[in-house]
């Protein structure tokens, strides 16, 4: 079954008191529009990318999407841009979403799109958490929280059902799609939403954006002490050498300063914190698997590894030609590309406790982007 998203981007946001189109006003090195895009790209489930874009955007946004999608000119009302956009949706489903919600999850984006499927129209929406009235200067009506809903996008339909209803609605208009086909053709069923997919209007909305746009930094290091009697791991492999690391866990001083680069970028404190070293659980611990404990972390947080880079200072052994496989196991447990992965090696010419062979110390750095 083959699913088209049209995503309205013809908006002016004359609310957002930019001097240009809010879709696409850069926050942290990227905008609205492109997070948005990304959400749906990212799920897979999407087959045909349709956009809307007033006069003013039409060749920006034209140039953007060259190469996965049209545009169409948008009406003078939303529901006349897209009634426009309807026409070129060939998809048996199509979702409808704001240019300027950029915060929509893959959840919701996949139960969207099977709720449409199994009823035919569905709008995402979400319990309202206070009391709504319906009142001028004074209140003249409770209609309380329990069974209001506050209604978002995306919402997905049947396309052939969506443009019938479309159809018949000439002239006039509709709140959103979801009361165009209500309206003509029958039950809109809701999708479980987010809070937080909230839609960018007002200059205060931007404050949000700046706080969720952008990658985080982090910065980790770490020295064990090299004693005799003890393997020697890095990164998850164990290099030969006639002395390993000593520690509470396996002491691989490379993956536990991965670890605390990790944890820093989100203010998660440090490896210490989360994995004490009085801790009997922790005793002799493959680290590997604490770093996969970290990654469950910052995946709860909402973000994920896109690149991390580190050094190894050790006078002996040798490490150029071990380097390729801790760099391959590192990608295979982090689940990013080897490419993504840069690490390094040095001696200290004979210096200080390193040069003395007495320990081996590692600083990592990682960058971590919004899932
Ligand atoms: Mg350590």
């Amino acid at each position: 079954m083959k699913v088209s998203l049209i995503l309205t981007c013809a908006g002016k946001g004359e609310r957002a008191g930019k001097d240009k189109n809010k879709l696409l006003v850069k926050v942290n090195g990227t905008d609205c529009f492109t997070r948005t895009l990304s959400s749906f790209i990212k799920t897979g489930l999407i087959d045909e990318y349709i956009f809307t874009a007033s006069e003013t955007d039409f060749d920006e946004i034209s140039k953007r999407v060259k190469d996965i999608g049209v545009v169409v000119l948008g009406g003078k009302t939303r529901t006349e841009s897209v009634k426009n956009a309807l026409k070129l949706v060939t998809g048996d489903i199509v979702l409808i979403h704001d240019g300027a919600r950029p915060f929509i999850t893959q959840r919701v984006i996949k139960d969207c799109i099977n709720n449409a499927r199994a009823y035919g129209g569905t709008v995402v929406a979400v319990k309202s958490r206070d009391t709504v009235v319906r009142a001028n200067d004074k209140i003249d009506d409770y209609l309380g929280k329990s069974q209001i809903y506050i209604v978002q996008t995306p919402q997905a339909f049947k396309t052939k059902e969506i443009i019938k209803a479309y159809d018949q609605a000439s002239g006039n208009s509709f709140n959103d799609d979801g009361e165009v086909y209500k309206n003509f053709i029958g039950d809109v069923y809701i999708t479980e939403g987010d809070y937080n997919n909230v839609k960018i209007t007002y200059p205060e909305d931007f404050e949000l954006l700046k706080d969720n746009f952008g990658d985080k930094f982090g910065v980790g290091f770490d020295c064990h002490r090299l004693v005799e009697n003890r393997k020697l791991i890095l990164g998850g492999v164990e290099i030969p050498h006639d002395k390993g690391l000593l520690g509470h866990s396996d002491a691989d001083v490379l993956t536990h300063a991965i670890m605390d680069a990790i944890l820093s970028a989100l203010s998660l404190r440090d490896i210490g914190y989360h994995f004490p070293d009085t801790d009997e659980r922790y005793k002799g611990a493959d680290s590997t698997l604490l770093l996969v404990k970290v990654l469950e972390l910052i995946k709860e947080k909402g973000y994920k590894v896109k690149s991390l880079s580190a050094v190894i200072m050790a006078e002996k052994p040798k490490l150029l030609k071990h380097i390729p496989s801790i760099t391959k196991n590192l990608s295979n447990i982090i689940g990013i590309d080897v490419d993504s992965i840069g690490i390094g090696a040095t001696t200290l010419e004979g210096l200080g406790f390193v040069g003395r062979e007495e320990g081996i110390c590692a600083h990592a750095n990682a960058i971590l982007e919004k899932i």
